[in-house]
């Protein structure tokens, strides 16, 4: 817990706090109306090129100097540093990416490049994933450099009042489709963008109601991933005649062989995870938990089985995810026309790993489960690979971030998380950077934050971020201060 009695964003006033609030939903629909949609469609191929101009126009009207790449056309981002007196270390970063999944209109009651407001919700592609977490990173930032300008200082060149080592913000393009355009360019090209002694990125820091107890999973760790073009040969012939060596039979049950779930393995930041969430539960709810972490697998499968009964199953999946390396055949193709045997067929599968976890282990995995008479006739080929990520889960920073939580919501209970996917913690770890999964909102007990990442109607309340904004000014103010 921080020694300090007093909360930085306390000695702000009212005004300024409905000031900064208002400003930052105005900015998070501007953000949301640009249709930054990775991958660029044809009618919107610089999207996130505009997207990075715009935020650079509003750090330059806060009076800085920021600076955007594009290494690929259309493929822009952004970057700034505001200074602090360099007396307290390295840097810290604000890191996001401006990118978006497409979103097909269909199902949506709101367009989701409008930015609606409604009943209190921003609704739009972005909302939550992730230009909230870009209005609120500027949101900061804007209230910082107005604070050294009422103080007759240039935020561009003079240090920030009260800022003791440098404060980076950096949105990136690409994010979406591995950072290859963004965070990955910029790990190599630009590391200075990017090297800090601490970062905080999305997904984490958000209320999760359990049992009617508000956790506050932040993220230390997530899954890689490990993507696998599987090839099935069989022998072409005529539809009239079936073979056994059809290769959409035998890519049939490939995928059969592949579905069913790993057995389970418990890391340590999951481990501490439930027995945290355990101590904070009602009894029946710390059983199951304390249940799944049992090391008689018997027990645990029977305490999954319950957690799926007892809670949203949005939850129990998302938890049956973190507790194996998973495998998912996402695409078959087989077969040219009806009459004709399919001699080869094509099976893509995502894999997601575990920290621990190899790539060759889980490809060796997948040659296990095909079986060796299957096997035989697959070629297995890797085209995608991110790491598996970690940062420590206690320390300076992430003891920060739990404290200034419960001040701003006393009856929170952060707790260390893994998250199922990738971000682009995974490029900010090749410098060496701990990123943590930390966009502070305080939701509704209801609200199904999961199932907005990249799904139907995704929104984020005003209220959640008017939440947020000052705790992540408290963080900032108090790791750089
Ligand atoms: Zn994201």
């Amino acid at each position: 817990m921080t020694t300090q009695a007093t909360a930085p964003s306390r000695e702000v006033d009212e005004a300024t706090w409905e000031m900064a609030h208002g400003r930052l939903v105005e900015t998070l629909r501007d953000l949301i109306r640009i249709r930054s949609v990775n991958p660029p469609p044809p009618d919107a191929p610089d999207g996130e090129l505009i997207a990075a101009r715009h935020i650079a126009g509003l750090l330059r009207e806060a009076g800085l100097e920021p600076d955007i790449v594009e290494p690929v056309p259309g493929r822009g981002s952004v970057h700034v540093r505001l200074r602090g007196d360099g007396t307290g270390g390295e840097p810290f970063l604000l890191l996001s990416h401006l990118d978006v999944v497409p979103a097909p209109p269909g199902r949506w009651t709101h367009d989701p490049f409008a930015a609606d407001l409604i009943d209190g919700y921003v609704y739009g592609r972005g909302a939550v994933d992730m230009k909230g977490m870009v209005a609120l990173e500027l949101g900061v930032i804007q209230l910082l450099t107005e604070q050294a300008r009422a103080s007759g200082l240039d935020p561009a060149r003079d240090p920030i009042p009260g800022l003791r080592r440098d404060l980076l913000f950096t949105c990136t393009a690409d994010e979406e489709a591995g950072g290859t355009a963004g965070a990955r360019w910029i790990v190599d090209q630009r590391p200075d963008w990017l090297r800090a002694a601490g970062a905080v990125n999305e997904c984490g820091g958000v209320t999760m109601t359990v049992a009617g107890r508000r956790l506050y999973p932040i993220q230390v760790a997530e899954k890689g991933y490990a993507a696998y073009r599987i090839t099935v040969r069989g022998t072409w012939g005529h539809g009239s005649m079936p073979r056994p060596d059809n290769a959409a039979v035998l890519a049939a049950e490939v995928v059969a062989r592949l579905a069913p779930p790993e057995p389970r393995r418990l890391t340590p930041v999951m481990a501490r995870f439930l027995e945290m969430a355990a101590t904070a539960m009602p009894p029946p709810t710390a059983a199951i938990l304390r249940g799944i972490a049992s090391v008689d697998p018997a027990r645990a499968s029977r305490a999954e089985a319950a957690l799926t009964a007892a809670c949203d199953p949005m939850y129990a999946r998302a938890l049956g995810a973190l507790l194996r390396d998973t495998i998912s055949p996402d695409v078959i193709h087989a077969g040219i026309k009806y009459n004709v045997i399919p001699g080869d067929a094509v099976v893509e599968v995502d894999c997601r790993i575990l920290p621990g976890t190899t790539e060759p282990q889980m490809r060796a995995t997948l040659v296990d489960r095909i079986g060796p008479d299957l096997a035989a006739v697959c070629e297995i080929e890797l085209f995608v690979f991110g790491p598996p990520v970690e940062a420590p889960a206690d320390g300076a920073l992430f003891d920060l971030l739990v404290s200034t939580i419960v001040e701003h919501d006393p009856e929170a209970i952060p707790l260390p998380a893994m998250v199922p996917f990738a971000t682009d913690a995974k490029h900010t770890q090749r410098l060496g950077v701990p990123t943590y999964g930390f966009s502070p909102l305080m939701l509704d007990p209801e609200e199904r934050f999961l199932e907005r990442f990249h799904g139907v109607d995704e929104r984020v309340s005003v209220d959640a971020l008017r939440w947020g904004l000052p705790v992540l000014y408290d963080v900032v103010r108090r790791f750089c201060g």
